[in-house]
């Protein structure tokens, strides 16, 4: 496929969509659905001006579940690779209330909530976490799994986990290249410790946006799961390691694009500006542009203009794999924004 770039394992950046279900005073206002989805690789948009259509790699409509998006977005494949020592990301994008929470995690409310269990509405997440140890529990390899779980706001960072270590700060080493300094890294024996690292971490997005006075649709969170594997060898016992992770990024609403590119015009210092959300789009179109990966010069790609690509500069080059799910709502009400979600999805591709 000429739009996609074919790493050695496949494309390099998939890219998604997904159409939530009207919602109930969308329905009671007799909001009319503009979208409808031929097949599954395309999307048409009924609008006053004509219809409009769109191609992604998968097209998930009103009626895919949960279990349908893990499957049809391949995620299966992103674990795998991070199984084997390689980096993966998926990504959720759209405007606020479109489905990237739904999509990541699961029905929001529920989450960081007591007695959760586990239902049909779970997210790639808690699906991806069962994935893996499935294929952990298959491979010989001794696998050590850890994770982290990281919000940017105004290109601040804060510890989803650790919320009272205030405002951290990205570092960069020979070694690490960039990182969060004094970030907590939790080590998971199970499943469930995982899921509750979900789950402490929501807690403490949604309690930090409420005291710090935060709007919540304006930041990023990054739950990021590494997974690090020994194998011993049976000639001279030694042993070898695989760095994998794959991180899993609640972007913030894309209704803050068109704001930050008016605010960057009036007054480039403004400290509201979503600079993350606006360097996203351009670094990952010029990775998926080029065709042959080997070509890219690394240099002349702004991972440095923001944090979200600063941290994740070392899971989108070189050998590792990103999917973007573009999330989008049914209603004409929101016509212009789910239109410019899809133009910002197809220039990723
Ligand atoms: P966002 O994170 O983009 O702001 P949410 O994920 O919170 O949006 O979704 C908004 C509302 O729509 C929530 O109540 C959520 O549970 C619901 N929702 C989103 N997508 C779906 C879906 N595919 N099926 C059922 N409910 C959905
Ligand atoms: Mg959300």
């Amino acid at each position: 496929d000429s739009n996609i770039m074919q790493g050695a394992g496949g494309e390099r950046v998939r890219v998604a969509m997904r159409v939530r279900p009207m919602m109930p005073h969308e329905l009671n206002r007799g909001d009319e659905n503009i979208i409808t989805a031929p097949d599954n690789q395309h999307v048409l948009l009924s609008l006053k001006s004509g219809s409009k259509s769109f191609r992604f790699n998968a097209v998930l409509d009103d009626k895919a579940r949960q279990a349908d998006v893990f499957q049809q977005c391949g995620v299966h494949e992103l674990i795998n690779s991070a199984l084997e020592g390689y980096s993966a990301t998926i990504f959720a994008y759209g405007q606020t209330g479109s489905g990237k929470t739904y999509t990541m995690s699961g029905v929001e409310d529920k989450l960081g909530r007591e007695g959760w269990t586990s239902d049909d509405n779970d997210g790639l997440f808690p699906r991806s976490v069962r994935h893996m140890w499935e294929s952990m529990t298959m491979k010989p390899e001794q696998f050590y799994v850890k994770a982290s779980f990281l919000e940017i706001y105004n290109e601040q960072l804060r510890d989803l986990l650790n919320p009272s270590s205030g405002i951290l700060h990205c570092r960069w080493n020979v070694k690490n290249g960039f990182f969060v300094e004094d970030l907590m890294v939790v080590e998971c024996t199970s499943q469930q410790d995982l899921i509750a690292v979900l789950h402490e971490g929501m807690k403490n997005r949604k309690s930090g946006s409420h005291e710090l006075n935060k709007d919540s649709s304006r930041s990023h969170s990054i739950l990021t799961v590494y997974l690090i594997s020994e194998t011993v060898s049976q000639e001279d016992g030694h042993i070898f390691k695989k760095y994998g992770k794959i991180s899993f990024v609640d972007l913030a609403g894309s209704e803050r694009l068109k704001e930050s590119k008016s605010q960057g015009e009036m007054a480039k210092e403004t400290g509201s500006i979503n600079k993350s959300l606006f360097t996203l789009g351009k670094v990952i179109s010029m990775l998926s542009s080029e065709k042959n990966p080997n070509n890219i010069n690394q240099k002349y790609i702004p991972y440095r203009d923001s944090k979200l690509t600063m941290l994740l500069m070392d899971s989108l080059g070189g050998s590792s794999k990103a999917l973007m799910i573009a999330c989008v709502s049914p209603s004409h009400m929101w016509a212009e924004e789910t239109i410019s979600t899809l133009n910002y999805a197809t220039r990723t591709m």
